[in-house]
């Protein structure tokens, strides 16, 4: 049975959206298959075609682009298009003549058409410095240094075994899904918060220790002004406490950078979902271009293409070969970094004596 909200709080009910075949055939599609790069069909058992055209999209859009878009999905599909989770932008058709017409239009735009099936997708990303406080990186131009780098693995131009799917986050707070993506680039701090003269006259120093997830910020008292100390050894850089007081800021362009990090997924296909480990520990930040970290991914997703079976994911792939394997085939060093030393590391840790090489 059907049930009815009854508040106006929160999304409005997506079904109010639904283009009227997806209406017509919800929970009636009897398979899809890729038919090129970029372009899909959903066949329902009414014998009803839907064709989804992908395209790449900056995420970060201004209101002409989005009603450039707009303007796309009226001409060709009635006015219905979507976003994927992962900052794509979909197109969904029922007139499969259409689709070329559509793909050449995206490209006059410059948006490449692709990113489904055994490709990289878009790469999901957060705010950077555009816009959020907490940022150790940058996040729109790393992203679009790596995929201008990567292309011919979005739009089919290079074949590869399976899905990869690519995430950025600025912060360890990690709005962005890398700890459960493929290859993951994660800005790190590497300093805590330095305290601030008047802090106390700008937050409330409970509120402040209270952030603290890691329980580091301890009350303390300078010259008899009360304030807070920071426990360096139990910080983990995480920023939440600036998030409430803006007299301990973090950022520091000496110290802040970029982490990569492997073996993420969320499907459940084949192997329970995974989470990301630490391949690069640190690369220093390099805008505009940021070349390290491009031929650092680069190079991550090359070892994998080159030796992964089909469909294997990034994960499944490092687990089959062994981490050692993983570290030689990439000629990532292996240091300090790499030994997890949260509280409850043991879990994590190899305990058989049968190791791979
Ligand atoms: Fe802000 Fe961190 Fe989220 Fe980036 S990942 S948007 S810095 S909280
Ligand atoms: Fe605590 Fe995070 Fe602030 Fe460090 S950065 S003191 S872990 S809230």
């Amino acid at each position: 049975m059907e049930t009815q909200r009854r508040t106006d709080i929160g999304p409005p009910d997506f079904r109010k959206f639904l283009p009227p075949i997806i209406k017509s055939n919800y929970g009636k599609w009897k398979y899809h298959e890729i038919v090129k790069p970029g372009v899909m069909v959903h066949v329902g058992e009414s014998g009803d075609r839907l064709f989804t055209v992908r395209a790449a999209s900056p995420r970060l859009l201004g209101t002409k682009r989005i009603r450039k878009f707009s303007e796309l999905a009226d001409k060709y599909c009635g006015g219905y298009l979507r976003f994927t989770s992962r900052h794509n932008v979909e197109f969904l058709l029922t007139d499969e003549s259409k689709t070329d017409p559509l793909i050449e239009d995206l490209a006059a735009l410059g948006h490449p058409v692709g990113g489904i099936g055994p490709a990289i997708s878009n790469i999901v990303h957060t705010q950077g410095w555009v816009h959020c406080h907490s940022a150790a990186t940058d996040a729109s131009g790393v992203v679009k240094a790596v995929m201008d780098d990567l292309h011919e693995y979005f739009d089919g131009t290079k074949q590869i075994p399976g899905k990869l799917r690519i995430a950025l986050a600025c912060c360890l707070n990690m709005c962005g899904a890398v700890h459960c993506s493929d290859i993951a680039i994660l800005g790190v701090h590497r300093r805590p918060p330095r305290v601030q003269k008047g802090l106390n006259k700008t937050c409330e120093i409970p509120n402040v220790i209270a952030a603290c997830p890691t329980g580091a910020i301890r009350p303390a008292s300078v010259d008899g002004v009360p304030t807070v100390e920071i426990d360096e050894g139990s910080c983990m850089y995480c920023a939440n406490c600036f998030s409430v007081c803006p007299a301990l800021p973090l950022a520091d362009p000496l110290n802040d950078g970029i982490s990569i990090w492997v073996g993420g997924k969320v499907s459940n296909a084949r192997h329970e979902p995974m989470f990301s480990k630490l391949a690069v520990p640190f690369i220093e930040n390099d805008p505009p271009r940021w070349p390290e970290v491009v031929r650092n991914v680069r190079n991550i997703v090359e070892v994998w293409a080159d030796g992964a079976r089909p469909h294997e994911r990034m994960g499944e792939f490092i687990e089959r070969i062994g981490w050692p394997k993983f570290f030689e085939l990439t000629g990532i060093e292996f240091t300090k970094q790499h030994i997890d030393d949260y509280r409850y590391a043991g879990l994590s840790y190899k305990r058989s004596a049968q190791l791979r090489q």
